[in-house]
Formats: structure tokens, sequence, C-alpha cells
């Protein structure tokens, strides 16, 4: 209990001073020791503690709890939450700068500035979409607009998606299939392509994790699809800025 003579901010000044008269002391005679050699190793369950521990802690504190959230937010299961290329967004979160990360994020997530978020936060009277005047604009119906600028801007989008892919050796059979179902999905139709024998594993995993949400800067795409054939996108790079 700090003395009601010695006021508290007087001993937060001297602790403070106390504690920076410590550092040069304290990084000039470490008491941390390196050890040459690997005495142990260090496992939880049936995780291997890596060199890069900071990656291994991280995932266990949060893996387990962002894919109960995904399971509980689509409304889905964990097997086909396993089927998202995790390693693969985490590539690509990596190559664009933090605030694109966050605006993916928000979006993802579906609190963004739409008109459901916007009218909460008291900054637009009403929550339906101002292009097409749908009752309420979510996340989803930004992609999904019917507005002819809104789909101008989707066609022009997944064209450009196209143009990234060849650019990095896709196979024409993959492009067809994600061009198709993603124009399927916006529209809200059956998609009307022939999957080749070796796709067709590849595109239902899509179909159980959902292609709307694949859109989202390449969000939650199936490992299986990206990995089919010559084609890693997304795991190892994402599209140009304006792209998506
Ligand atoms: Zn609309």
């Amino acid at each position: 209990m700090p003395n009601r003579h010695y006021p508290s901010w007087r001993l937060n000044v001297e602790v403070d001073a106390a504690a920076k008269g410590h550092l040069p002391i304290a990084m000039a005679s470490p008491r941390h020791y390196l050890i040459e050699y690997k005495p142990w190793s260090i496992w939880y369950k049936d995780i291997k503690m890596s060199t890069n521990i900071r990656k291994d802690i991280y995932e266990i504190v949060h893996a387990y709890n962002a894919k109960t959230y995904w399971e509980s937010a689509r409304h889905t299961s964990r097997e086909i939450v396993n089927l998202v290329d995790w390693e693969g967004i985490d590539t690509s979160m990596k190559e664009v700068p933090r605030h694109q990360n966050t605006f993916v994020t928000k979006h993802v997530v579906g609190m963004c500035g739409i008109g459901k978020f916007l009218k909460r936060w008291k900054e637009r009277e009403t929550v339906e979409c101002p292009q097409c005047l749908t009752p309420v604009e979510d996340s989803v119906h930004v992609w999904r607009c019917p507005h002819p600028k809104a789909s101008a801007l989707w066609y022009r989008s997944v064209d450009n998606l196209m143009i990234w892919m060849e650019n990095i050796n896709t196979s024409w059979d993959i492009m067809d299939a994600v061009q198709t179902y993603l124009h399927s999905w916006m529209t809200d139709t059956s998609p009307n392509v022939d999957i080749p024998e070796d796709l067709l594993s590849a595109i239902s995993a899509q179909d159980m994790i959902d292609w709307g949400v694949s859109l989202k800067a390449g969000c939650q795409m199936s490992g299986q699809l990206l990995n089919t054939d010559t084609t890693h996108f997304s795991a190892h790079s994402v599209p140009e800025k304006g792209g998506w």
C-alpha cells in the first residue's frame, strides 16, 4: 500500500529509474546461457517444437480457436475447415501490406463498410444496397450485387484473375473450372462445365468449402485445388494489386 505521504506517482518514477539502472547490468551480464547442443526436445501433444518456436506457439494458441470460429461461422465441420490451404493463406497474407490483410480479414468475417454495419455505426441511414436497393447489404452481397456497375466490376475482376492464372502457367482446365464456378456462385446458378476426372476431387473440396469465401483475396481455397497439376497459385503468390 502506498504511504499516503508518499504519492504513488513518485513510487512509479523511482521504480522506473531503478529498472532503467538495472538494464545495462542485465545486458552486460546476461543470466541466460546458450546451450551448444540439443539436450532434449519439447513436444506439445503430437507437435514437436521446432527452432521456429514463435510459429509453433502461435499455432497452438490461435489455430484451434480460428478453426473453431470458421466451423461455427460457416455452420460446417472441422473436416471441411481442414480442407482449406491454411499454409497457403499464411504465405499469401505475408506477401501483401498489413493494411490489405486487415481489409481482407474484415471482409472475410463480414464486418466491414457495408450497409449492415454502416447503419449500426450510424454512418448510413439504411442497411439497403445503395446500388440495387436490395434490403440488406452484407459482405456477400458486395460480390453478388446485380447492379450493372457491380456486375461489370465482377466480370472485369474474374478476367484479371484469369490473366494472372495464365501468367503463372495454370492449366486451362483449372482456369475454365474456376471461372465457371465463380460465375455460377455469383449468379446463383448451376455451373455448366465438363470437369476432367483428375479435377473432380479438388472441385468437390472447393464446393464444400464454398466458392464465395475463395474470392476474398484467395482466402480459403482448397489445398487440393491449389496443388492440382502444376498450379500453385495463392500458395506462393497473390494477384497483383487491383486484381482482387
Ligand atoms: Zn446491390
